[in-house]
């Protein structure tokens, strides 16, 4: 399949790389020249432009950071909606908001372009080692004809449903998974203000019941001190930011999601928000003024 794909940061670049080594071809734009020579050196085109790109492919991938970067680039000047052809599928892989992707489709529709949205989960080592979960919403039969490019980047593909399932399935994973994270900050810094080796207490939790896949990216970050960005506090502050007008749309109560919106928001007025998400640590170890994990490492 003739594959376009915008957007090689972080997620984008590994999945990319993925689909060139599946045998696809693969024509590449980014705003970083060395994002796109990693993937030109795999075999894919430089395309130059979104432009370039869109008009020659007939699936159009996107990884990218905000709702407003996807807008322009699929509905902007010289965007995918100015440059597909009729017939093309647009998927966007991005985290993004369901209102946002039906607002696009819509456009895109006028044009006899199919949107599909297709947001990934497994952080960058499953976008590296091809297992991460993909899911996908709207038409079946572009999804289905989509299969091969996402088995090629992708372990578990899921059709989510209509047209916004796969962003509201991963606002929801997200929301539960920084829960789980700061859930696992707090418990930390208790036990380590209380007087508990924060090395021991990391072995009691990881084999008890405070377990998770959250906590487990908490503690590694905290104990080796390594918040070098994988996945940003920016990034995860849009996703609750995106899940809670998902609530006010519904008019349902968020207890939890919000007071992690806030913790995120005490990490970024630090100046932290380029660092890893696994960085809220730092709110709770300024407030309490203690680390948890070695001392005189790395803050
Ligand atoms: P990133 O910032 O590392 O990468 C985004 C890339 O998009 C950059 O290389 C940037 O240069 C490029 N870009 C931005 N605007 C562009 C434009 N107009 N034209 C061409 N290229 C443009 O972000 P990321 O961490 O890879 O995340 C991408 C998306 O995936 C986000 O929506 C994020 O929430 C989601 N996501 C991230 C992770 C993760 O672990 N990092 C996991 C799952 C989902």
């Amino acid at each position: 399949m003739k594959v376009g794909f915008i957007g090689l940061g972080h997620m984008g670049g590994p999945m990319c790389r993925n689909i060139i080594k599946g045998g696809h071809e693969v024509i590449v734009h980014d705003l970083v020249a060395d994002a796109v020579q990693g993937c030109v050196d795999l075999g894919a085109t430089a395309g130059g432009s979104i432009a370039n790109v869109a008009s020659q492919v007939e699936v159009v991938m996107t990884s990218l950071p905000m709702p407003k970067d996807v807008e322009a680039v699929a509905l902007g000047p010289g965007g995918i909606g100015e440059n597909a052809k009729p017939g093309t599928i647009y998927v966007d892989l991005s985290t993004n908001s369901p209102a946002m992707i039906r607002k696009i489709a819509e456009a895109l529709a006028a044009k006899d372009i199919v949107t599909l949205d297709g947001p990934v989960s497994g952080g960058v080592v499953g976008a590296e080692n091809a297992t991460i979960a993909i899911m996908v919403g709207g038409d079946k039969a572009s999804f289905d004809a989509c299969m091969p490019v996402f088995e090629s980047f992708g372990k578990t593909i899921v059709h989510t449903g209509e047209l916004g399932t796969g962003c509201i399935a991963k606002l929801v994973n997200n929301m539960i998974a920084f829960t789980n994270m700061a859930a696992g900050a707090e418990g930390l810094m208790l036990g380590v203000a209380a007087g508990i080796d924060p090395a021991i207490l990391d072995q009691i939790i990881r084999n008890s019941s405070g377990d998770s896949m959250g906590y487990r990216g908490i503690a590694k970050s905290a104990l080796e001190r390594d918040f070098a960005p994988a996945f940003t506090v920016d990034l995860a502050y849009k996703d609750l930011r995106l899940a809670m007008e998902l609530a006010d749309d519904l008019d349902m109560p968020l207890l939890l999601g919000p007071q992690v919106h806030n913790i995120m928001r005490m990490t970024r007025s630090k100046d932290q928000g380029g660092e890893n998400v696994t960085a809220i640590m730092k709110a709770y170890e300024d407030i309490m003024d203690k680390q948890v994990g070695p001392a005189g490492k790395n803050r």
